[in-house]
């Protein structure tokens, strides 16, 4: 009997839980010191009241016998698949319905998408980078690859012809940078794909906090991306889905390589390992693309877009540079006083008792700069802000 090998390769993380430890020991050594954490990566608003309701009336659906539902279509319901169709007409992109696939969340269809290409492909990543892209190739055992996102690319890298790849990940907006690629420089990878027969996945998970019609939503918005581009998103962000679990893919039939369909492939793929998602979790997602549950849910993402401005407003002020906070629920600044991101985490919390995410933990461009998230609540991100201005 031999394990999986390539596990032992994985680095471990101690990114949360060296956080963890830290703070920790800052309330042991600070008692009554009211501590703010702004590096939290998971929604805190409670789900929109029409969300609730369609959950109640589902529950209520299943305990009747003419209504009750088993196993449900391995895809996802027609219901949600068309309310998805829909949504993605507003910004012009037309998709059939059975190019959508319901999933539990963007992270595992991020790495269950992994089961349909070949272990030989060259995956190419950009650091710094959400870990679950890295450390899923890893352990499948396939060469990774890092494109630089650095300050002198404002942290949004484009495609290198020297460098050639298979699989390619794009996350926009991005988590942690918060940058976000324009039509124009998302056009640039769509057509580095397309010429060199390689598969972009993109990751569009925050696509719900972008506010210019200018920017993509989605990377069918550039022409040629249904003929190279799997695109991953999740009602986590968008409707506070965190702990409810839901999310879809998108496989466009015209994506072919060696003459397949992927989006046969992963059909099969689903069909053969995944169950489907529970009806009341669609139910709920279904609520969202309502009317009133748009509203309910621009409420929510308005609160947190106000957090990121109160913290991207500080940061002008003080003349720091940072990307992201616009159309994204994360600011990434560059440490003050080319402090390392370890050493600016220790200084904010032991001087201002405000705990955020060192950007080294999510690879080595991340060194020397540090996450800051408006998941928190109003109060606290003010508090936050005014005591960071204080301090510099
Ligand atoms: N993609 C990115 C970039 C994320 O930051 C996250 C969660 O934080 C996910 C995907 C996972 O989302 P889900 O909750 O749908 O699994």
């Amino acid at each position: 009997m031999n394990i999986n090998s390539n596990y032992l390769n994985l680095q471990d993380s101690y990114l949360f839980s060296t956080i963890a430890k830290k703070v920790v020991e800052f309330t042991q050594k600070n008692p009554g010191k009211k501590l703010i954490k702004m590096g939290i990566g998971d929604v805190t608003l409670p789900l929109a009241p029409v969300v609730v309701d369609a959950i109640k009336k589902a529950a209520d659906e299943m305990g009747v016998q003419s209504s009750f539902k088993g196993y449900g279509p391995e895809q996802g319901y027609a219901f949600l698949r068309d309310a998805i169709k829909k949504y993605y007409q507003r910004k012009d992109v037309q998709l059939e319905s059975d190019e959508i696939f319901i999933s539990d969340g963007a992270k595992s269809d991020l790495g269950n998408i992994l089961d349909i290409f070949g272990l030989d492909n060259t995956v190419l990543i950009p650091d710094p980078v959400y870990p679950v892209y890295v450390d899923t190739n890893i352990m499948a055992g396939r060469k990774v690859l890092f494109i630089d996102a650095n300050e002198s690319n404002g942290f949004l890298p484009l495609p290198d012809e020297t460098i050639k790849c298979d699989i390619i990940y794009i996350c926009s907006p991005n988590n942690p940078t918060g940058a976000v690629y324009s039509k124009s420089d998302l056009k640039k990878w769509v057509d580095y794909a397309l010429k060199n027969d390689a598969v972009i996945l993109f990751d569009a998970a925050y696509e719900c906090f972008i506010k210019s019609e200018e920017l993509p939503n989605s990377i069918y918005e550039i022409d040629g991306a249904k003929d190279c581009a799997i695109e991953f998103c999740s009602f986590s962000k968008t409707a506070g889905f965190t702990g409810t679990r839901c999310g879809y893919t998108v496989v466009p039939k015209s994506l072919k390589r060696q003459d397949t369909m992927l989006n046969k492939l992963w059909l099969r793929r689903q069909t053969t390992k995944f169950n489907g998602v529970p009806y009341i979790v669609q139910r709920a997602a279904e609520a969202v693309f309502s009317q009133e549950g748009q509203i309910q849910i621009k409420n929510n993402l308005q609160y947190y877009s106000e957090n990121a401005k109160i913290i991207s407003d500080t940061m002008d002020k003080k003349g720091i540079w940072y990307t992201g906070g616009k159309h994204s629920p994360y600011i990434w600044l560059k440490c003050p006083n080319n402090m390392k991101s370890w050493e600016f985490f220790d200084f904010l919390l032991n001087n201002i008792a405000v705990v955020g995410t060192p950007g080294a933990g999510f690879g080595k461009n991340g060194e020397g700069y540090f996450r800051l998230t408006s998941f928190g609540n109003r109060e606290n991100t003010l508090e936050a802000m005014n005591r960071f201005s204080s301090l510099f």
